[in-house]
């Protein structure tokens, strides 16, 4: 039985037009081992079409190849991955070696798709790589090499499986006449002393004269088969082939991913690039998750800080019942204050409404058992000011901006240094901006501190002029104005201050201050949402605290914002992805031939497809971190930004934001591959080997 036997073979092209070209017709021959068969025939007689049916690369053709008897045409997909993993050596013409591999690499990576242990492999690989004078070579890349080396390279990769049959298509074509006859004595070994088929594809008779046998092709047609009888066989050589015994599998996830990293690395600046356009989108989404966290936490902080679940702040909201503008006082600094008739008329209206939801719980405003109680809000802007007396005699003094009574929710929490307490007659609390103000550098020794008070209160109808020396007693946290001079004042205290100014000024009635807040304690949760509620519904009139008032209208900017944040961070996801499925797809193209070399050696389909797939997953973890580095980076100048300009930076980076954005990456990442790398898969081998 021949070792290789072609029966009516006949191939037709397919044209666009649907014509058919046919390029070989009615092909007879049979080969044996160790026969060095020399194929020659002009520059488009069918050579090559005959070696891509003979290496299973191309099984659109008629009649019959058998292989030790067995018809090719009978091999399932996976049986022919294996032939021509093991059966079938290739050489080309222009090598074809993997260009972003090393010499080691390339000849044992038919041995990867087998997935055979690292130190097998290479040993195989290094010992066939000596014996053609290549044990210098093994860890330089493909470019660094001559020609001739280069065709040793690809012989012993066609070599390492111990196939039977070597097809070398037009071997010395690309090379000097030296180097040819070096590549020649190799093939001609490997027939003689490793008993192999050698089918060597030529255009030149020189060439054609030191084989075994000449078949010439003309047309599609076999002219001309000639045993060479002066051929005598070469002796005392040693053998190239190793015989293998290594356990075999197939390509292993581990290996995809070292194939990929290294063709990742070869270009490494494109890779690059493009993950740094990948982590845009991924940097403004953590930013945005950071930002939308940061302000939520800055918001439920300030609500915490400034509200209390048993008080009912009630100010004025500057509208009427019925939620029309008033406009009378919106542009002056003139506070809106209860009068007492107003106070009572709320507190009626409350407990009968409290009474109609069976709520025990009833507003005293008046008396021993009392349960609201007073505050004073107002714009200070210049009408406020503070002195202070230096040792030399000399004055500091500075505007305020707001006065604000300390509400009867303030603890110690609302306090910035350990010896702050609250402040009663004779005393005030200010914000950080005092300890600029007195040039101290720590803040605890503002405490203790004497500074003149000098307000002119206009109440609309009457200015109070208050001068008053006072002691500071604390620093309050008002967070993102600590820069500004803030001032905290108890009630009580400033209903003096009130009454002592109107004396002063003959006004004999004295009646002080009328409140711009009032606090009601109620006795439970419930009562102060049940009130909230009523308040909301049917005293536009009425608002909460000012505090309560910013961080309403705080998240309610944050979900219109965080919605626009979302869109733009989605559209730049899509962006991301279709970028990385054009520079996947791009790269599919650019490595059309390394998939037909890929093909030719035997890798199957499905190994393809997890080269490609593992390439898009390390692009999406490159960006990933990528977007983490720049997110780091990025996130920690701003947070210094805002920290700088506000005090307080609202961006709160958690750990697993990072996860999130490294998720995404990968996922769209692995989603862009999926096309390029099962088009990739499904190359033809014999046109990706065509192809320029
Ligand atoms: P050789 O290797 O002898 O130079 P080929 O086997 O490459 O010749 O080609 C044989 C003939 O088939 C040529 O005329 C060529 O133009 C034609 N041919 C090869 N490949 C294709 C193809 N994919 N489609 C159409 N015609 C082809
Ligand atoms: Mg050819």
């Amino acid at each position: 039985m021949a070792e290789l036997e072609l029966q009516n073979v006949y191939k037709d092209y397919k044209l666009d037009n649907k014509q058919l070209f046919n390029a070989l017709s009615d092909i007879n021959v049979s080969f044996e081992k160790g026969e060095l068969v020399s194929i020659i025939g002009e520059s488009g007689s069918g050579k090559s079409t005959l070696m891509n049916i003979i290496g299973g690369l191309d099984s659109d053709y008629k009649g019959e190849i058998k292989i030790d008897g067995k018809n090719l045409k009978d091999f399932k997909e996976a049986e022919l991955d294996d032939y021509r993993k093991k059966k079938i050596g290739f050489v080309f013409q222009s090598f074809n070696l993997i260009p972003h591999l090393s010499v080691l690499d390339n000849v044992t990576i038919s041995l990867t798709l087998s997935n055979i242990k690292e130190s097998d492999k290479n040993a195989r690989a290094i010992e066939i790589l000596k014996k053609l004078g290549l044990e210098k070579q093994i860890k330089k890349k493909p470019t660094q090499l001559s020609g001739g080396q280069k065709q040793r390279v690809a012989i012993a990769r066609a070599l390492i499986n111990n196939p039977d049959i070597i097809l070398a298509d037009e071997p010395t074509g690309s090379l000097d006449s030296t180097t040819t006859e070096q590549i020649l004595e190799i093939l001609k070994n490997i027939a003689d002393i490793d008993n192999k088929l050698v089918i060597m594809v030529t255009h030149s008779e020189k060439v054609a004269k030191i084989s075994s046998r000449i078949v010439e092709i003309a047309d599609g047609k076999i002219i001309k088969d000639q045993f060479n009888s002066d051929y005598v066989k070469s002796k005392g050589h040693p053998a190239l082939t190793v015989k293998t015994t290594s356990k075999e599998g197939h390509l292993s996830l581990f290996s995809a991913f070292k194939l990929s990293f290294h063709n990742m690395w070869a270009s490494k600046t494109k890779n690059f690039l493009m993950a740094l356009g990948v982590s845009i989108s991924l940097i403004s989404l953590i930013l945005m998750l950071s930002l939308g966290s940061g302000l939520t936490g800055y918001i439920d902080d300030t609500a915490s800080n400034y509200t209390n679940p048993t008080i009912v702040t009630l100010s004025k909201s500057g509208k009427d019942r019925y939620g029309n503008d008033l406009n009378n006082n919106s542009m002056s600094f003139i506070p809106q204050m209860f009068e007492s008739e107003e106070i009572i008329e709320i507190e009626e209206e409350l407990n009968s409404y409290l009474e109609t939801q069976q709520n025990d719980f009833r507003i005293v405003s008046e008396g021993e058992n009392k349960n609201i109680s007073y505050g004073f809000s107002m714009a200070t802007i210049g009408a406020g000011t503070l002195v202070y007396q230096n040792a030399d005699e000399s004055t500091n003094s500075s505007m305020i901006m707001y006065t604000y009574t300390t509400p009867p929710y303030y603890t110690q929490d609302n306090l910035l240094t350990e010896n702050s307490y609250l402040s009663g007659q004779n005393e005030i609390m200010l914000s950080y901006a005092i300890v600029d103000f007195l040039g101290l550098e720590n803040p605890e020794d503002v405490i203790g501190k004497t500074v003149t008070l000098k307000i002119n209160l206009n109440l609309g109808d009457e200015t109070i002029n208050i001068d008053k020396n006072v002691t500071i007693s604390g620093i309050v946290d008002v967070s993102i104005f600590a820069g500004m001079m803030v001032m905290y004042i108890d009630y009580d205290f400033l209903n003096d201050c009130v009454k002592e100014a109107q004396i002063n000024s003959g006004n004999t009635d004295a009646l002080g201050l009328k409140p711009s807040q009032l606090y009601i304690q109620t006795d439970s949760e419930e009562t102060t949402n049940l009130i909230n509620e009523y308040i909301k519904r049917n005293r536009l009139d009425l608002s909460g605290s000012v505090e309560e008032q910013l961080a309403a209208m705080f998240s309610e900017m944050m979900s219109t914002f965080s919605i626009a944040l979302a869109v733009i961070a989605g559209i730049s996801l899509i962006v991301a992805l279709i970028m990385i499925l054009v520079v996947l797809y791009m790269s599919v193209s650019e490595r059309t031939r390394e998939i037909g070399v890929l093909k030719s050696i035997g890798a199957r389909k499905k190994d393809i497809k997890l080269i490609f797939s593992t390439e898009s997953l390390l692009i999406g973890v490159l960006s990933g971190i990528v977007g983490i580095i720049f997110s780091l980076i990025i996130g920690g100048i701003l947070i210094a930004i805002f920290k700088s300009l506000i005090g307080f930076a609202p961006i709160s980076m958690l750990w697993y934001y990072f996860f999130i954005a490294l998720a995404i990456s990968v996922v769209i990442s692995v989603l862009a591959g999926l096309y390029p790398a099962s088009k990739a898969a499904k190359l033809d081998p014999v046109e990706s080997l065509r192809h320029e």
